[in-house]
């Protein structure tokens, strides 16, 4: 375990102007038909681009910085996610500066930097985890949190044929294809990864549920877990349609035009890994055990569950102002929809205390939120946004489709005065209420806001998956047999007689 105070302070966090000067270095990006020179000034990246490099100077604002970032252990400044943490206290503190970061995206980027720092903060202590690749953890530690690195990650192989073992897949999903004195060579591909144009490197992986059914012997050469920089040769992007290169203007997608996180398809062609970048090799139990045991599950649901409140504080807002412009806000039915969020939104809020009030040991002397506790978050959470869409279907009903084409219609002098006085609502002109709906429309009913409304209920694995994981860590923590030990007690009270010792 690091000793505070051992190092010499550095401060080598990137700013937002070395974030996007960063990303023009060559990376092979897929749009449109035709491969990407600078994803920081393509019309289909560069918004959210500009989003992230706002939180980079985030970092260094004072304003914002004592909040988000703090020294470890190793003397590196960081953001406070991005190291690991020893106390319920450091634990609190790393989610003050998730909140800060999502504030400024209203909570709709799922993947910040900052999400993926759930596993990399837990290599600093947990590097021994990995054995032989015990250094290149550690390394990687050090280089992430000294630069605030932003790494996507890609654990699901594609959705080719889910009924095969995975080996019999190996024309698509990754696997070793042989490694030299140098490193490894992989070739495959990864659904899906999210934000990935625009991030340093992607961690390669693979979830639960797959890891759950690899077995020794059989799944060796796919048991691998590795990092690999976004500009290898090798690493292929293939991008979803971009819905900020559709956003005609902030006025009609004011969400989409900046916090599109493109989700790609990430493919491998015998692409190069140096070993400094390899944490599994060949290794079928080391790879089952990643996900629960280095910290990574647990962590990144404090990540999502902290995200995720300040996107229902940020609907909480819009439900409470599209019905004001409606002037349904004083009937009772529509407070009592507006109250469900509001608890929902609190819900969501508390699970994030218990998750740092409550937390659990875990390797090399650090804690993580309660595996149960994660556990029953993930669950909540990816099924919470479906609710919210319904009540906005329901209450906000069809308010949000009375709107114009787009801005054009209302600088349109002849248009305007008939726009004036059929859109105006309740205590607001036509033009705030029509910005309002735009805004609604975009989370809650555009291209951008189904794929947002995708992100939650899937981004965390399948939703089978999800309860299957919470039944199986109850098992092995022993609490079905305690579960089950209840109901023993409670039989054993009683026989055909009537009751037993009472
Ligand atoms: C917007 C978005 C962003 C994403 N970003 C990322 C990312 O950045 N990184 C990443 O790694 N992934 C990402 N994903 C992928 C995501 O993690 C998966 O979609 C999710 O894990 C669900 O997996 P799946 O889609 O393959 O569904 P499946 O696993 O195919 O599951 C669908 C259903 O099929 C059935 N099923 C599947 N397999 C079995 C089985 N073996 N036995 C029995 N029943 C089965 C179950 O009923 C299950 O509910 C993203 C997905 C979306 C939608």
């Amino acid at each position: 375990m690091a000793d505070e105070g051992d190092n010499i302070e550095t401060d080598e966090m990137l700013t937002g102007d070395e974030y996007l000067a960063g990303l023009d270095d060559g990376r092979e990006v897929w749009y449109d038909g035709e491969r990407v020179g600078n994803v920081a000034t393509h019309p289909a990246f560069a918004g959210a681009a500009r989003t992230l490099a706002g939180l980079y100077d985030a970092l260094h604002d004072p304003a914002t910085s004592d909040a988000l970032t703090f020294v470890d252990r190793f003397g590196h400044r960081t953001h406070r996610f991005f190291a690991p943490s020893y106390s319920a206290a450091d634990l609190a503190a790393s989610r003050d500066a998730i909140e800060v970061w999502q504030r400024m995206t209203y909570g709709w980027m799922g993947r910040t930097p900052d999400y993926k720092a759930a596993f990399m903060a837990q290599l600093a202590e947990g590097h021994d985890f990995y054995g032989d690749y015990g250094d290149n953890a550690l390394a990687w530690y050090h280089k992430s949190a000294s630069r605030v690195l932003f790494l996507n990650h890609v654990l699901i192989d594609p959705p080719v044929d889910r009924s095969a073992h995975r080996v019999d897949v190996r024309d698509v999903f990754v696997s070793l294809d042989n490694s030299d004195d140098n490193g490894i060579y992989v070739s495959g591909a990864k659904m899906v990864a999210t934000g990935s144009a625009l991030t340093h490197a992607t961690f390669v992986a693979m979830n639960s549920g797959v890891a759950a059914r690899m077995e020794p012997g059989r799944d060796d050469d796919m048991a691998l877990v590795f990092i690999v920089d976004m500009d290898a040769p090798g690493v292929k992007l293939i991008c979803r349609p971009s819905y900020e290169a559709r956003a005609e203007s902030p006025f009609e997608a004011p969400l989409a035009s900046r916090f599109d996180e493109n989700d790609a398809v990430l493919v491998f062609e015998n692409t190069f890994v140096p070993w400094e970048n390899v944490l599994v090799y060949r290794d079928v139990e080391t790879a089952k055990g990643f996900y629960a045991n280095s910290g990574f599950y647990n962590r990144y649901n404090l990540h999502s569950l902290t995200r995720l409140a300040v996107k229902l504080q940020f609907v909480a807002g819009l439900m409470i102002e599209g019905t004001r412009a409606s002037g349904t806000d004083s009937f009772r039915g529509v407070q009592v929809a507006t109250g469900e969020i509001v608890a929902m939104m609190e819900t969501v809020w508390s699970l994030t205390t218990a998750m740092i009030s409550d937390p659990e040991p875990s390797i090399g002397g650090t804690v993580v939120p309660r595996l149960q506790t994660a556990a029953a978050a993930r669950l909540y959470s990816t099924n919470a946004w479906d609710r919210v869409r319904a009540i906005f279907e329901s209450y906000l009903a069809g308010a949000p489709i009375y709107t114009v084409s787009s801005p054009k219609d209302l600088l349109n002098p002849e248009l305007r005065p008939t726009i004036d006085r059929y859109y105006r609502g309740t205590g607001v002109d036509a033009e705030q209420r029509i910005k309002l709906f735009k805004l609604i429309w975009d989370a809650l009913y555009s291209e951008f806001a189904g794929r947002s409304a995708l992100y939650e209920r899937n981004f965390a694995g399948n939703q089978e998956q999800q309860r299957l994981d919470a039944l199986r860590w109850a098992t092995q923590r022993g609490d079905v047999d305690r579960w089950c030990a209840m109901v023993a007690d409670c039989m054993a009270d009683y026989d055909l007689e009537g009751w037993v010792n009472r």
